[in-house]
């Protein structure tokens, strides 16, 4: 078995990059910028600080107008979706120092302290949103909707059971199994919550929350990334871990997250909603279920979901970062600039 928790202190380790490895190489866990095996993350580190943000910079003032006059299916979507995400995002957080404390590739584990450093900040911007919408007896209501509301609690066993399961045994296949989980999760669980923001947003309707949601989006997409080349190099490195065994359970976990985001955006969207409708829904994340199996480097297991349904391309529009508005920079520069003047005065 590969599978070992690192030792910390090991002035023994291996200082050849060629030696290092993902799963049971030999660390001295320093943090080396100049000496990577993996030059992309280095890529992904520089990209991802420089997607830094604050979620007190987007104003919600509309949004707490807004909030008050949605139809009562768009409210109760919108609180339902929050909830659902606010789980996602404490989970990850909590989650993903599990795995760096087996990876013994520094330059995957500093990633991985980036990205657990993001999901904290989207939590955060989750909360805010309830902050400046609701009252707070409304949001510890919304917050906790996932320990009654029985559609919620189902789709966080199932992916609460996935992690846990890693917590219970440490070994090279559940390992393999908990990195699927993550990607399943970044690139799957959030995108029937994420289109509904943009679809309420595209009608005039709460903004502020949606300008939210590209944020955490542009996150969500480098994550999918880094866990999507950290499954790649694995299956690399460790080609005898991707038997056809765990390739097949590898596809089912796809398809039941597939099934499972199907199934909570009928409930939580379903016909109810203008501009969004459940075989809207449905055609979508099928064509997410596809292009992440083949982002893997496999054929599409459904052929006939292989490209993006006409009826969402304005979802990919709204979630393109290069549209992310300039002025929210220009405000970042000013939050800098008064930074600075903080550090001076010290
Ligand atoms: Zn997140
Ligand atoms: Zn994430």
């Amino acid at each position: 078995m590969l599978l070992a928790k690192k030792a910390l202190f090991n002035p023994q380790g291996d200082i050849d990059v060629k030696l290092g490895r993902i799963l049971g190489g030999n660390p001295t866990n320093l943090n080396d910028f100049n000496h990577m095996k993996y030059p992309w993350a280095s890529q992904w580190y520089r990209q991802a600080m420089n997607n830094f943000w604050i979620p007190e910079e987007i104003n919600l003032a509309q949004d707490l107008k807004d909030y008050q006059v949605l139809e009562p299916a768009q409210k109760q979507a919108y609180d339902k979706i929050l909830s659902f995400l606010i789980f996602l995002d404490s989970i990850q957080t909590a989650n993903l120092p599990r795995l760096t404390e087996y990876i013994t590739l520094s330059e995957i584990c500093l990633c991985l302290n980036i990205q657990t450093f993001q999901e904290s900040v989207h939590s955060q911007s989750y909360s805010y949103m309830l902050d400046s919408i609701v009252s707070p007896a409304e949001r510890m209501e919304i917050l906790y909707q996932w320990k009654d509301d029985e559609h919620l609690l189902r789709r966080n066993t199932f992916i609460g059971n996935l992690y846990n399961e890693f917590q219970e045994k440490q070994d090279d296949r559940t390992f393999v199994k908990v990195l699927m989980a993550n990607y399943i999760l970044e690139g799957i669980y959030f995108y029937s919550g994420f289109a509904f923001f943009y679809n309420l947003s595209r009608q005039g309707k709460m903004s502020g929350s949606a300008q939210e949601i590209r944020y955490i989006n542009r996150d969500e997409n480098t994550h999918l990334w880094l866990f999507r080349n950290l499954i790649r190099e694995l299956k690399t490195e460790e080609p005898q871990l991707f038997d056809p065994k765990m390739e097949e359970e590898l596809l089912n976990m796809l398809k039941e997250g597939v099934r499972q985001e199907i199934a909570w955006g009928q409930y939580v969207i379903g016909d109810k909603i203008k501009g969004l409708n459940s075989t809207m829904l449905a055609d979508y994340i099928q064509y997410l279920g596809n292009l992440r199996w083949q982002s893997l480097g496999y054929a599409p297991y459904d052929p006939a979901h292989a490209t993006e349904p006409a009826s969402m391309a304005w979802v990919s529009q709204y979630a393109d970062a290069n549209l992310v508005k300039t002025d929210f920079f220009e405000a970042r520069s000013t939050a800098y600039a008064k930074s600075t003047a903080l550090v001076d005065d010290l």
